[in-house]
């Protein structure tokens, strides 16, 4: 019933256990939706020879009512045990200990890869000329960078305590106003590099995709992000000149101020992204605007080693719709396709990505879509994962 990891590959049994996280919001919403689909998708696609059997396990508010805990030891368990899982949002805890439960899942399990694919779908409204020139698939570092939460309050002993060491140590002179300054730390790997990078090659000659790009600000921030570039370019002149050399693919640079202006003059030119964690929360995003929103953005966090994977909703628990029949189950539905084709079920994966491809071509889709294409026809929620199903099936 479990997915192992073998000979550097995953074995996925015909009857597999996946967890899931149903979610706090609109989770409640849309991920029963999308474990329809799936099953659909894989009954159809193997005709019985193959099945899910889903395991719900607890976080966000809905563990807390019930366990007291935003996040119980059992549900990282689970994930760890059977490998792959799908996570609706969760509603951060204010005031907890818990900065972010996403965070924590992502640390306990070491899932350095946020991997973003970002594709428009022929239908979906986009704000620039030319969406159908955008298709990246974004390998954003997960576990380093500005995000690690190494910084001090101002006002603190604790930064005061930083700022003499940085000026009577570390003869730092150019803090501008240092009594009154907070003081966070980025700290940027060797290790934590190449493995990104290596990951963001593998997927690229894996996919038979053209080019990586290192996206960086190693312009200012030399060691750091020009570490990460120079690291990258190392990485794969040593691990990769074979597939240099015969032109599997090739390997760039862009500054990420210049490559958010690009993506949006000449996004062709993009195909692979491997970029830090910061430049690669702001990437997404704006990609994701690009072709329709957060709305439909599916995305995982991943640990090639070990084969870890949570394929998640990119949005939020969306509070002001929820309990509606109005929010868009679209991210977590591609992110389940992507859990499924990250497993080796292919053929179901691509039943799911078609039957999406097919309704928002026809201008079915949820409010938050619907209200900006020309002739859209809204949905709820319950009634656009019918129409998934029946397209999935094959029924209309
Ligand atoms: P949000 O993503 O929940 O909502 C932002 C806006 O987008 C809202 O107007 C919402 O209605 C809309 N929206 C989001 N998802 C939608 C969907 N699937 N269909 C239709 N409309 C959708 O962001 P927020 O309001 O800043 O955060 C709400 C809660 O979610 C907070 O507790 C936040 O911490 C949490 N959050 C969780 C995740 C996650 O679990 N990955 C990500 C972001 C925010």
């Amino acid at each position: 019933m479990k997915i192992v990891k073998q000979n550097n590959r995953l074995v996925t049994p015909d009857k597999v256990t996946i967890p899931f996280i149903e979610g706090d919001g609109i989770g409640k919403e849309i991920t029963p939706v999308c474990r329809a689909a799936v099953d659909v998708a894989v009954g159809k696609a193997y005709g019985g020879s193959r099945s899910i059997c889903w395991r719900e396990v607890l976080a966000g508010e809905k563990a807390f009512c019930a366990t007291g805990s935003w996040l119980p030891d059992e549900t990282v368990e689970a994930f760890r045990a059977y490998v792959v899982g799908l996570k609706g949002p969760l509603t951060t805890p204010v005031g907890e200990g818990i900065r972010s439960l996403n965070v924590a899942l992502r640390q306990a399990l070491d899932l350095y890869v946020c991997l973003r694919p970002v594709r428009w779908i022929s239908g979906l409204p986009s704000p620039v000329k030319a969406p159908y020139k955008v298709n990246m698939v974004i390998f954003r570092e997960n576990t380093e960078d500005i995000y690690a939460g190494i910084e001090w309050q101002q006002g603190t002993p604790e930064a005061n305590k930083f700022l003499k060491f940085l000026t009577e140590e570390m003869g730092v002179t150019g803090i501008r106003f240092p009594e009154t300054s907070a003081f966070g730390v980025k700290p940027v790997s060797v290790e934590g590099t190449e493995r990104l990078v290596r990951a963001a090659i593998e997927y690229a000659l894996a996919n038979r995709l053209p080019s990586v790009t290192l996206v960086h600000k190693g312009n200012i921030m030399k060691y750091t992000e020009g570490g990460f570039k120079r690291w990258g370019y190392e990485l794969a002149q040593r691990e990769y000149a074979k597939e240099l050399a015969e032109g599997k693919f090739f390997i760039q640079d862009v500054i990420a101020d210049a490559f958010l202006q690009n993506t949006l003059l000449t996004p062709e030119k993009y195909s692979v992204v491997a970029t830090l964690n910061l430049n690669g929360d702001y990437i997404s995003d704006q990609l994701a605007a690009m072709v329709g929103g957060v709305g439909i953005a599916p995305g995982a966090n991943i640990c090639y080693e070990s084969g870890h994977a949570i394929f998640e909703a990119t949005h939020g628990t969306a509070p002001d719709i929820a309990g509606k029949n109005m929010a868009n189950p679209s991210s977590l539905f591609l992110s389940s396709a992507m859990l499924l084709k990250y497993i080796g079920w292919t053929e179901a994966a691509n039943l799911m990505v078609a039957a999406m491809d097919k309704l928002l071509a026809g201008g079915k889709a949820t409010y938050d879509i619907a209200r900006f294409m020309p002739n859209g026809e809204t949905l709820g929620t319950v009634e656009f994962g019918e129409h998934l199903v029946n397209l999935i099936a094959g029924e209309s």
